[in-house]
């Protein structure tokens, strides 16, 4: 299985969830200068020099981002429950560790921009084309995009950071009640969010997605490019699984839509989260049972079979860019090449 090599689907400090109703737990680790903090913005967490997450005491909390956060006092000095309005709602209950060290997130950004008009407000694998300014942060931490920089990131890192910035991110895209439009304030920890007007409670999504290494009966590989993407760049098949679909038959229709191939066998190889912004990625290895393809040009601009060979000797030519080392499209292609790729 390929589970465990997957950069963002390392193993992640206990997340804690029996502590989240404590409506005093964040301001109570905000008095404990064991707390570690992570600052999340917009799909990019701080990063010290050494390029590994700043995970910050609150007392070294730069003040211009985090401004007077309601934090409790320790020990007999500790004041009553807060009151709701006083919970900070940029903060996110991560996890807590087996020495009692709690960790949290604090979103730092404004709003996020909306996508402009006509395109597609949550894209699966496309990079973003334009991105905001984050906020300024001190010296010697600086902004780093989660998808570029996962696979370097230490276990406890990678799983710190995937969740802050799958929870960063719906909290951005969620402001307002689904069922009757009024604002909605942060509960439990950061981990719900609650109509101020009927009360419901409303949780992070995860939206199942469905990626496939297509080999044929030669043993090739099927890899496309999307529309949106660099002449060079190429990468498995991959696509929302729809209302009233099991992931066989997504794997089957994206396949079939995408390249015209029809696909037989479909086995699972392991998932990802991949919070850009709610994909949850479920890895397959699929046998097509034709070849010929023909591309939709909508999504997919070419597609086209792989040899092992022609891939190596594609990459080492650079005239194939594989898919991102942080990615399970990444680990779908090495997983059937037997190896690593060259870059
Ligand atoms: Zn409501």
């Amino acid at each position: 299985m390929i589970v465990d090599a997957l950069p963002l689907s390392r193993a992640l400090v206990d997340r804690a969830a029996a502590l989240r109703a404590d409506e005093r737990v964040v301001g109570a680790a905000l008095g404990d200068a064991r707390t570690r903090v992570l600052l999340v913005d917009d799909g990019a967490v701080a990063t010290d020099g050494d390029g590994a997450v700043a995970l910050l005491a609150p007392g070294d909390l730069p003040h211009d981002l985090s401004g007077d956060l309601p934090r409790d006092l320790p020990g007999d000095l500790r004041a009553e429950a807060m009151p709701d309005d006083e919970v900070d709602e940029r903060l996110l209950l991560l996890g807590r560790d087996e020495d009692g060290v709690t960790y949290l997130g604090l979103r730092v950004g404004g709003p996020h921009p909306a996508p402009r008009a006509g395109a597609a407000a949550d894209v699966l694998v496309h990079r973003r084309t334009s991105t905001s300014a984050h906020p300024e942060l001190p010296p010697g931490l600086a902004w780093t995009a989660l998808r570029t920089v996962g696979a370097d990131l230490s276990a406890l890192e990678a799983g710190l950071a995937t969740t802050a910035v799958a929870l960063d991110a719906w909290h951005a895209r969620h402001p307002r009640c689904p069922r009757c439009g009024a604002a909605t304030r942060v509960t439990q920890a950061g981990w719900v969010r609650t109509c101020t007007v009927d009360g419901s409670e409303h949780y992070p999504r995860t939206d199942p997605a469905v990626i496939m290494a297509v080999v044929d009966d030669a043993d090739r590989l099927l890899l496309g490019q999307s529309t949106a993407w660099a002449q060079d760049r190429w990468s498995t098949l991959a696509g929302f699984v729809e209302p009233g679909e099991s992931l066989e038959h997504a794997v089957r229709r994206e396949v079939l839509e995408e390249t015209g191939v029809v696909v037989g066998a479909v086995e699972y190889r392991g998932s990802q989260p991949w919070p850009f912004p709610a994909s949850l990625m479920l890895g397959f290895h699929a046998r097509a049972t034709t070849t010929d393809v023909h591309v939709d040009g909508v999504e997919l601009a070419r597609a086209r079979w792989f040899t092992r060979d022609e891939l190596r000797d594609a990459v080492d030519r650079a005239e194939v860019m594989p898919p991102g080392p942080s990615s399970i499209a990444r680990a779908l292609v090495e997983d059937w090449f037997g190896g690593p790729l060259g870059r």
